[in-house]
C-alpha cells in the first residue's frame, strides 16, 4: 500500500486546502464517468478517494501520522495503540520510530481483538440450537414420537450457501490477502479478510453469510424412560456449517406438560382415583390405568371414606435406566349428585353415622 501523501501527491505538512485541491484534480482525472471501461483509472480513483477520506479528516490524519497504516484498520483504537507503544511496541510507518521488536501478532492481537473483521478461514462447525420439547407424563414413561417444526440456519437458497456470485481478485491486496506494513511485516487485508478474493456480486438475501433461516419438520423420538429435564441431541440438525464444515446439533430439553389427573412430586408421581361412597365405606376391588399404558387391579380397604393414599411401587416416573419411582394413588370418594328424593333421604341417613362433627377440631 502506497503512502497516502504520495497517492495525493502532497507533502507531509500540506494544509487542508492544499490536500482538498489536489484531491479534486485527481478525482476529476480518474473519475469513472470520464474513464469508461478503464480498470486502471477506476483503481486509481478508489485509491485517491481512500487517501482523501483519511487525510481530509483531521483526526484520522493525525492517527495516520502517528501510527501509520495500522490506524487504517477497522476497529483501530488510539488509546490502546498509545498504551502499546508506551510499553515499548513500535509502529512501522512514520513518527512511530520503526518496529520496536515486539511481535506484530501480539500487537494486532491486542489492538484489534474486539473487531469482527478477521473471519475464520477454515471450515466452521454450525451452531447448536437449543429448544424445549413438551411431553405428557404417559409420553415420558412409554416413549413417544413427536413431529416438530424447527427453524434453523440453512444454506442460503439464493447463492447456494456461497455468499455471492463468482469471486474476483481483491483490489485491496491484489490477491495476496496481505497488507504490507513494510520491513517484511504484513497484516491480513482488511477488504477481503485475507482471502485474496472478494465476491463479484454479494448475495443480498443472506448478506454474504451463505445462511438463511429455514423451517424444517422433524420427527423426534423420545425413548421410553426418558426423564423430565433430560436433553435429546439430534446430530447435524442445528445450524449449517461454514465453508463446508459440519452442521451443529439440535438439543431438545424435555419438559413435562400439565396433566389433569397426574402430578409430579419429585421422583414420585401422584394420581387421583375417584371411588364411590360404597367403595370408600365397605372397601372393594377396582381397576385403574397406569402411566405405562397398562392397568392394575387393587383392593380399596374398608374405611377409606376420608380418602387414602396407596403406593404402587415402580409404576411412577423413570429414575434411571431401568428404575422407576412410585405411583401414589390418591383415593377421592365421590358423592353422587342430583336432587332425587331417594338420594336426599339416603344422604341424610348417612349423616347419622358420623361419630363426631367432621369439622370438630378444625383450626387454622
Ligand atoms: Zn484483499
Ligand atoms: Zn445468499
Amino acid at each position: 500500500m502506497r503512502n497516502l501523501y504520495d497517492v495525493l501527491g502532497v507533502p507531509r505538512d500540506a494544509d487542508q486546502a492544499r490536500i482538498r485541491k489536489e484531491f479534486k484534480v485527481l478525482a476529476r482525472k480518474f473519475h469513472p464517468d470520464l474513464n469508461k471501461d478503464d480498470a486502471q483509472a477506476a483503481e486509481r480513483f478508489k485509491e485517491v478517494s481512500a487517501a482523501y477520506e483519511v487525510l481530509g479528516d483531521d483526526q484520522r490524519r493525525a492517527d495516520y501520522d502517528e501510527f501509520g497504516e495500522a490506524s487504517l484498520r477497522t476497529g483501530f483504537d488510539r488509546a490502546r495503540a498509545r498504551q502499546y507503544r508506551s510499553m515499548g511496541g513500535g509502529f512501522p510507518g512514520f513518527g512511530g520510530g520503526g518496529g520496536g521488536g515486539v511481535g506484530l501478532d501480539e500487537l494486532f492481537g491486542s489492538l484489534f481483538a474486539q473487531q469482527g473483521r478477521s473471519r475464520p478461514r477454515g471450515p466452521g462447525r454450525g451452531s447448536d440450537i437449543e429448544a424445549e420439547l413438551h411431553v405428557s407424563i404417559p409420553d415420558l414413561v412409554q416413549g413417544t414420537a413427536q413431529v416438530v417444526d424447527v427453524r434453523r440456519p440453512a444454506a442460503c437458497g439464493s447463492c447456494g450457501g456461497r455468499g455471492g456470485t463468482s469471486r474476483k481478485t481483491c483490489g485491496g491486496c491484489r490477491g495476496s490477502g496481505r497488507m504490507s506494513l513494510g520491513g517484511g511485516m504484513a497484516l491480513p487485508c482488511n477488504q477481503c479478510g485475507g482471502d485474496g478474493v472478494v465476491f463479484e456480486q454479494e448475495c443480498i438475501a443472506c448478506g454474504t453469510t451463505g445462511r438463511t433461516m429455514k423451517s424444517e419438520r422433524l420427527k423426534i423420538r423420545v425413548p421410553p424412560g426418558t426423564n423430565d429435564g433430560q436433553t435429546i441431541r439430534l446430530r447435524g440438525k442445528g445450524g449449517v456449517g461454514q465453508r463446508g464444515g459440519p452442521a451443529g446439533d439440535l438439543r431438545l430439553t424435555l419438559r413435562l406438560r400439565a396433566h389433569p389427573r397426574l402430578r409430579r412430586k419429585g421422583d414420585q408421581l401422584e394420581m387421583d382415583v375417584p371411588i364411590t361412597i360404597a367403595e370408600a365405606v365397605a372397601g372393594g376391588r377396582i381397576e385403574v390405568p397406569t402411566p405405562d399404558g397398562g392397568s392394575v387391579k387393587l383392593k380399596v380397604p374398608p374405611g377409606s371414606g376420608g380418602g387414602r393414599r396407596l403406593r404402587l411401587r415402580g409404576k411412577g416416573l423413570p429414575t434411571g435406566k431401568d428404575t422407576r419411582g412410585d405411583l401414589m394413588l390418591v383415593l377421592r370418594p365421590m358423592a353422587p349428585e342430583g336432587d332425587d328424593p331417594e338420594l336426599l333421604r339416603l344422604a341424610q341417613a348417612l349423616d347419622a353415622f358420623y361419630e363426631e362433627d367432621p369439622r370438630a377440631g378444625m383450626e387454622l
